[in-house]
């Protein structure tokens, strides 16, 4: 099978990693490395942006009541523990080639996100994970997946979901009858009142026409078909 893509923006969601009472699954984590290790070894340049509401979302602030902007930060961080997991294991799987660049300064374990050099280490072959969202409180790592997406040029960005593989007309999980999408574009989707990502994300990618495979990370070797065209799913087109 041919890839589809010459460089791919990979978005996992921290709940991607885990299950409902831990963090990380082991299973999964090292289902998802395996097929990000074959992609980069047939040539893909690949960039993930990781999540981390696995471990914490800033909307959970009030359960503790702590400061809406510090309870940010803390996602923030969150998505810079889940990219030092991801490393870990992608390496464990074969893959000596992996970078952690964040948003958030943490300088022991990672290097300062630099659009630039991301492109550069993509070039190289590297696989490069984004960490830190947007390094801004208020805003989503979907929103970060579309701007590192458009800041390195990638083909296509990778929208992995949790047990739904694509956009329906309505509520699959309530709706028996729910029909999925093959192709639909941003704009369509917004008129028909359904969505992708958040409404920054969405206004982002519609702004520079980005394009978006929304597929289902639990269905066997899904990433590793979604980067070849063949992972049942809904392309979301950038176009107006
Ligand atoms: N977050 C943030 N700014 C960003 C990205 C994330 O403040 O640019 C915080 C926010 O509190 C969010 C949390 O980090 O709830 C975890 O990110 P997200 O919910 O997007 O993770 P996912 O749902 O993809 O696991």
């Amino acid at each position: 099978m041919d890839l589809k893509y010459k460089r791919v923006l990979l978005k996992l969601s921290g709940e991607a990693l885990g299950d409902h009472q831990e963090p990380y699954d082991p299973q999964k984590l090292h289902e998802i490395a395996k097929q990000i290790v074959a992609l980069q070894k047939e040539g893909l340049e690949i960039a993930i942006v990781v999540g981390g509401g696995n471990i914490w979302r800033g909307n959970r602030a009030e359960t503790i009541k702590m400061d809406p902007i510090s309870a940010d930060y803390m996602g923030m961080l969150a998505t810079v523990m889940n990219a030092l997991a991801l490393e870990s294991v992608l390496k464990y799987e074969g893959s000596n080639q992996v970078v952690v660049m964040s948003k958030i300064q943490v300088p022991e374990v990672s290097s300062p996100y630099l659009f630039k050099k991301a492109k550069s280490q993509l070039e190289k072959g590297f696989i490069v994970i984004m960490a830190g969202g947007t390094g801004q409180p208020k805003f989503t790592t979907d929103t970060a997946a579309t701007i590192r997406a458009i800041e390195i040029e990638a083909d296509v960005l990778l929208m992995a979901k949790n047990g739904v593989d694509g956009i329906y007309d309505k509520d699959p999980k309530t709706h028996k009858d729910a029909i999925r999408f093959e192709n639909i574009s941003l704009n369509e989707l917004q008129n028909k009142q359904l969505k992708v990502m958040d409404l920054t994300a969405s206004s982002l990618a519609m702004e520079d026409q980005l394009d978006i495979v929304v597929f289902d990370i639990n269905e066997p070797n899904n990433i590793y078909k979604a980067a070849h065209g063949s992972a049942r799913s809904t392309l979301v087109t950038g176009g107006k």
